[in-house]
């Protein structure tokens, strides 16, 4: 038997999805195809139905239908309902279920980029959008944070996930280069760093030995700044191979094969 998933979202024709997760299911030996579809939003409805009426056996969801397409579903798992977002989507049962593995995607992929530094830190948060809400309910459930403080351009949208994560503070986007030598663990979950020369803050008063991890799957700036000035670093690319794994491991456990995602092969797919 051959499992027929996919990814959807618009645009995807840059998506590493397919690739990475191809040679995932050929490294063990799973019989699968993994095929991108470009969705717009009108079409998402009618997109998720047919995608389950023909029997795929799961799927990724991409910008911009991470929120919509939580209404499509039948039933939405703890981790899409605290991120308020779904990015992968397992049949199982005959069921949709909604998960959101950005968030712990992007904890495995620093535990195991920095190991066991991670835990136990100040933390700061860069950004409110849908992948902070993933990463700073993973972040507060799995890293033992001291502390946990949220910035964000639009105030109000750091207000609302401090609220929701209730046990967070707020820092004025403006003031962020000022407090840095307050936080051991910096996540910048913006998309600034998209923009080659953009950067979300100075960094002339990073501690030496704070963890500076930057979620833009390509390496930026601002990383190489942090690096030079004894931070030690963690890339985006390690949280989109870590979030694909999860969902695989997912996919496959619903069809009785219980195996780990080999994550170096995943790694060198979405690298080539
Ligand atoms: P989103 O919901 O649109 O949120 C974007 C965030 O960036 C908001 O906090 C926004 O602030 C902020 N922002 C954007 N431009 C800014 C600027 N010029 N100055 C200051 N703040 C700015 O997007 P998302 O889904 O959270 O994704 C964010 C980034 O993470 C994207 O680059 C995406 O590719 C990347 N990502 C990577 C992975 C991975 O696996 N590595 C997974 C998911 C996402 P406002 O609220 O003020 O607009």
């Amino acid at each position: 038997m051959t499992l027929h998933f996919a990814v959807i979202g618009d645009p995807i024709g840059h998506s590493r999805s397919p690739a990475m997760m191809m040679r995932a299911c050929a490294a063990l030996g799973v019989r699968a195809q993994y095929e991108a579809y470009a969705v717009a939003p009108h079409a998402l409805e009618h997109a998720v139905r047919g995608l389950h009426a023909l029997g795929f056996a799961g799927y990724n969801v991409t910008i911009p239908h991470k929120v919509a397409v939580c209404a499509f579903v039948d039933a939405l798992d703890h981790s899409a309902q605290q991120a308020g977002a779904v990015n992968t989507v397992v049949v199982r049962d005959g069921r949709t279920i909604g998960y959101n593995t950005d968030g712990i995607g992007y904890v495995r992929s620093l535990l195991e980029e920095i190991g066991p530094h991670a835990f136990g830190r100040d933390v700061l948060i860069l950004g409110a959008g849908g992948a902070a809400r993933g990463i700073s309910y993973a972040v507060k459930d799995r890293l033992r944070p001291k502390s946990i403080a949220i910035a964000n351009r639009t105030r109000t949208r750091a207000e609302g996930l401090a609220r929701a994560l209730d046990c967070a503070t707020v820092v004025s986007w403006d003031e962020v280069a000022h407090v840095l030598p307050s936080y051991g663990l910096i996540i910048n979950t913006t998309s600034i760093g998209m923009e080659p020369h953009e950067e979300p803050c100075a960094l002339d008063r990073l501690r030496a030995g704070s963890i500076i991890s930057d979620i833009v799957y390509r390496p930026t700036q601002w990383l190489a700044h942090a690096q030079s000035r004894g931070g030690l670093v963690h890339g985006g690319v390690g949280m989109l191979v870590h979030q694909g794994a999860e969902a695989l491991e997912m996919w496959l456990r619903a069809h009785g094969m219980p195996y780990a995602a080999p994550i170096a092969v995943m790694r060198e797919a979405v690298q080539a």
